[in-house]
């Protein structure tokens, strides 16, 4: 048994915790108490291989998790249309609430706990050490840093690139008890950016604007009834709200803001270190491929973590080619589904992203 620490509790500290023990380690998972806020997301229909390997589909109840109806989207012309059936129904979750259930659930008595955040890393020759906040150092034969976009590895042989400077604005409405819901996700795009909306267990809704932090109306992240307004002025989401009578009810209170800037990175392991999820590459929300993301990389962290140790020095090689490669695949995708909107191309939301996301990415790799 080699003892392997796992930095962050997130959706990829979890899986990757979760593998080592199915591979019959006893990982240390060391992350600070719970504090991933309650907001809606939708769980890709690629990420159910990768819950399967963890033996945890199960996670998917109906407190945690409502099979989606699909995805409708106004995007490219003022048409509300269906996405395309190549892309698989998902889950909408409550994020939170799925989270804690993982932890539960994966990180039982096979799991060194210790509640508290790192530090600071430093290598060794045979590993790393890591010391805590307060002040205790823990020694482990290799670390995965699944501390989301806080990577709290990554320095200067790491340097992660932010590509853009998208911020989330947003709010979980609760639904009448009247309200009729679809089990489906809504996206309009807008000149300033795009909505989200989209249901979550126990009859909420969430409602986001995703945009550039320098394009947003000055006050709208204090003021809800300006945030409201914004959605008023859309096609598909307007009369949704209205429908389910949450017009008034979305002006009530200042949304929430969370950074949702794509960054990217040229190493994903040094020495003994391997990052995984947001730690590695924090990826646009349009595609709904972060938390898939997180669990492939858990996953494939703690495989290539083992092989490392076990002195396989491909094994992290592997691992890197394999995420940077799935990366440039992203990336490229996100490029086209940006340029599919032709109508607000001199916005500067919009002019920013017919530049070239794959280009840079790939420039910074060569480099
Ligand atoms: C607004 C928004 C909407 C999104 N919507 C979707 C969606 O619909 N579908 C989708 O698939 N993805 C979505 N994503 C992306 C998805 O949320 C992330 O990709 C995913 O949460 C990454 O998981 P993670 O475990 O890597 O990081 P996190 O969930 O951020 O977890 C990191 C953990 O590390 C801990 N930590 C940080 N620093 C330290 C430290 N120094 N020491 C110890 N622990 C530390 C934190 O406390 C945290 O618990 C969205 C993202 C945003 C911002």
């Amino acid at each position: 048994m080699v003892r392997i620490a796992v930095i962050g509790g997130g959706v990829a500290g979890l899986a990757a915790a979760r593998r080592l023990t199915l591979r019959g380690q006893r990982p240390i998972l060391i992350a600070p108490p719970h504090d991933v806020p309650s907001r809606g997301e939708t769980l890709s229909f690629k990420a159910l291989p990768f819950l399967d390997t963890l033996q945890g589909l199960e996670l998917l109840d109906g407190g945690n998790a409502l099979p989606s109806d699909g995805r409708f989207s106004v995007w490219g012309s003022a048409t509300l249309r269906q996405a395309t059936a190549g892309e698989g129904p998902g889950y909408h979750l409550d994020r939170a609430r799925f989270e804690q259930q993982m932890r539960d659930w994966f990180v039982a008595g096979d799991v060194e706990r210790v509640a508290a955040n790192v530090s600071e890393i430093a290598h060794q020759p045979c590993g790393v050490a890591l010391t805590l906040a307060d002040g205790r150092v823990i020694f482990a034969a290799a670390a995965i840093d699944c501390t989301g976009r806080a990577a709290m590895s990554s320095g200067a042989a790491a340097a992660r690139r932010r590509l853009d400077r998208m911020v989330a604005v947003w709010r979980v409405l609760d639904l009448p008890d009247e309200a009729e819901t679809v089990a489906a996700t809504l996206i309009e795009a807008v000149e300033l950016g795009w909505w989200y909306m989209a249901p979550i267990p126990g009859r909420r809704m969430m409602l986001g604007l995703f945009t550039d932090s320098d394009l947003l109306p000055s006050g709208v992240a204090q003021d809800g009834a300006l945030w409201a307004s914004l959605a008023a002025d859309t096609h598909a989401i307007a009369p949704r709200l209205q429908s389910l009578g949450l017009e008034c009810v979305a002006m009530r209170a200042a949304p929430a803001v969370a950074p949702a800037a794509s960054v990217t990175v040229q190493r994903l392991i040094e020495g003994r270190v391997l990052r995984a999820g947001d730690a590695a590459a924090a990826l646009d929300p349009l595609g709904a491929n972060g938390l898939a993301t997180a669990l492939w990389s858990g996953i494939a962290a703690a495989d290539a973590a083992l092989g490392l140790v076990a002195g396989d020095a491909d094994a992290g090689a592997t691992y890197e080619r394999d995420y940077l490669q799935g990366i440039a695949h992203h990336l490229a995708t996100q490029q086209a589904m940006y340029a599919a909107e032709p109508r607000f191309a001199a916005a500067p939301f919009w002019r920013r992203r017919q530049s070239s996301f794959t280009a840079n990415h790939q420039k910074e790799r060569s480099a």
